[in-house]
């Protein structure tokens, strides 16, 4: 028996998959969906920080455009860990294009104008 919380909505149901594959202890079937998927390909969205030269700040929030393979969050954090940006830098700036060719960019969480 296997057991995961779904993080899909607050509520943060319970599921237990058995050997046989069958779930219980999910509130919809989102969170039959989000259990596959953990147990086949793992996705999540990954939020760091960046360094940033700035009179206010020196770390910039960023986040990945869409969900990455969790296998690959250290080789991405790896590649935010390389990056030093200069302010002004804009909401939704992209501070890495299409990093490691996964076809996900790094994107800016907060506006630092100087
Ligand atoms: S199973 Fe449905 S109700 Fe339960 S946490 Fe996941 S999304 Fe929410």
């Amino acid at each position: 028996m296997k057991e995961f919380i779904c993080i899909v909505c607050p509520r943060g149901c319970k599921i237990r998959v058995n050997e046989q594959g069958e779930m219980e202890g999910y509130g919809c079937k989102r969170g039959i969906t989000y259990v596959q998927n953990e147990m086949t390909n793992p996705k999540r969205m990954l939020t760091s920080t960046v360094k940033i030269k700035s009179k206010i700040v020196n770390r910039l929030p960023i986040i990945t455009s869409s969900e990455i393979n969790k296998d690959d969050i250290f080789r991405v954090m790896e590649e935010i860990n390389k990056v030093k940006v200069e302010a002004p830098i804009y909401i939704h700036d992209v501070i890495i294009k299409n990093v490691l060719g996964l076809g996900v960019d790094i994107i800016a969480t907060r506006t630092i104008r100087e």
